[in-house]
């Protein structure tokens, strides 16, 4: 039966329910910074999460608790459609208006500015929302509170998350920003983006489960993994080589394999807008996939293709990643199941099993 925890001022996201061996991460994530009386010593970082209000478990905010085998509401696939596709449209809509009817071509740095504080805003309203529905469901392994923004990593955190809207525009529009091109996505941007959730999961299949199992690579990955219970603002939470990875690495391997197999496979153009939708999809399923959400909800970008044929990610899967995983871990695929599957390093669902989720029971995801 489902009870209602509230963190509070003093101590918002300490895990205080010993419901077993405390993680090694959790005493390192102590978060008791986001108290107002202690403002005075508060540095831009601190108010870059107050402000923009993406504290996932800001102090006074309830979420509920269930046990593991109370029914696991589900997401609809549309629901996240409806979700993200308007809101990555609004600077390719805000672009199309400066072409078409003002007649002007947005310099690549202008193009730069435009994409990345769309991205931010994208991000920011994504946080909003991950708390909201956690407001109405609660986490995964819900006994064990979740880890919070960690006290001496506020800047870190931060910079994590400024880093990824920064630098992945930037790429986007250095490799694939063509100012003569106005604003237009391939009729085949729906099959691209299943295409390229695939392949960017295979290269960050391999190059994850190799951080994990070939020792010196490990140090790499550690810190990525000090959190047990992750929220949505330590998706990128990692040593720097990992970030550089993460942030530009693997969907520079993804982009470059596009370029190459769109064409061989008899499509259109794979290019800069196309890039942009796809990886707005994925940056939201990197958070979402780090919110520990008690819900059913997978990656939609396959249009239930995946799904069907059971091998889907869901919420769960890479939460059960950080909780159960150390240096021999499993379900190192971010995006889907399907490299899990085929090499099999699966761990088995403990609250999504097919017969605990309540199919009938469908989140409805506040705008
Ligand atoms: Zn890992
Ligand atoms: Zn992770």
């Amino acid at each position: 039966m489902a009870t209602t925890t509230t963190t509070t001022a003093t101590n918002p996201a300490v895990p205080q329910v010993a419901a077993k061996p405390m993680a090694k991460g959790s005493a390192r994530f102590r978060s008791s910074w986001h108290d107002e009386a202690k403002q005075s010593s508060w540095s831009i970082a601190h108010w870059f999460f107050h402000l923009l209000d993406i504290d996932p478990l800001p102090p006074k905010a309830s979420f509920p608790v269930a046990d593991k085998a109370d029914k696991v509401p589900y997401v609809s696939e549309w629901s996240l459609h409806r979700w993200i596709a308007p809101r990555l449209a609004v600077p390719l809509l805000l672009h199309h208006v400066l072409v078409a009817h003002y007649g002007i071509t947005l310099h690549p740095v202008a193009a730069f500015f435009l994409y990345s504080v769309a991205f931010k805003l994208f991000g920011v309203s994504t946080m909003h929302m991950l708390r909201r529905v956690g407001a109405q469901h609660g986490f995964l392994d819900g006994q064990v509170p979740r880890d919070g923004i960690p006290d001496d990593s506020v800047g870190k955190v931060a910079m994590s998350l400024i880093s990824t809207s920064t630098y992945r525009p930037i790429l986007a529009v250095m490799l694939a920003y063509d100012r003569n091109a106005p604003p237009a996505l391939s009729w085949m941007v729906p099959a691209q983006l299943t295409l390229y959730t695939v392949v960017l999961d295979f290269w960050f299949y391999w190059y994850h489960r190799l951080m994990h199992e070939v020792p010196w690579l490990w140090k790499l990955h550690s810190t990525h993994h000090l959190t047990r219970h992750p929220n949505a603002t330590l998706t990128l939470f990692a040593d720097e080589v990992q970030e550089i990875f993460d942030i530009a690495g693997i969907p520079l391997f993804a982009y470059w394999t596009i370029r190459y197999l769109v064409p061989v496979l008899g499509g259109s153009n794979f290019g800069f807008y196309e890039w942009w939708f796809c990886g707005m999809y994925v940056a939201f399923i990197e958070l979402a996939g780090h919110s520990g959400l008690r819900v059913f909800a997978q990656p939609p970008g396959s249009f239930g293709i995946l799904r069907s044929a059971g091998i889907e990610l869901c919420i769960e899967d890479h939460d059960l990643h950080h909780r159960r995983g150390w240096k021999k871990s499993g379900n190192y695929g971010k995006q889907t199941r399907v490299w899990d599957t085929l090499f099999g390093s699966k761990i088995a669902r403990e609250e999504c099993t097919e017969d605990n989720v309540d199919w009938s029971q469908r989140v409805a995801i506040p705008w």
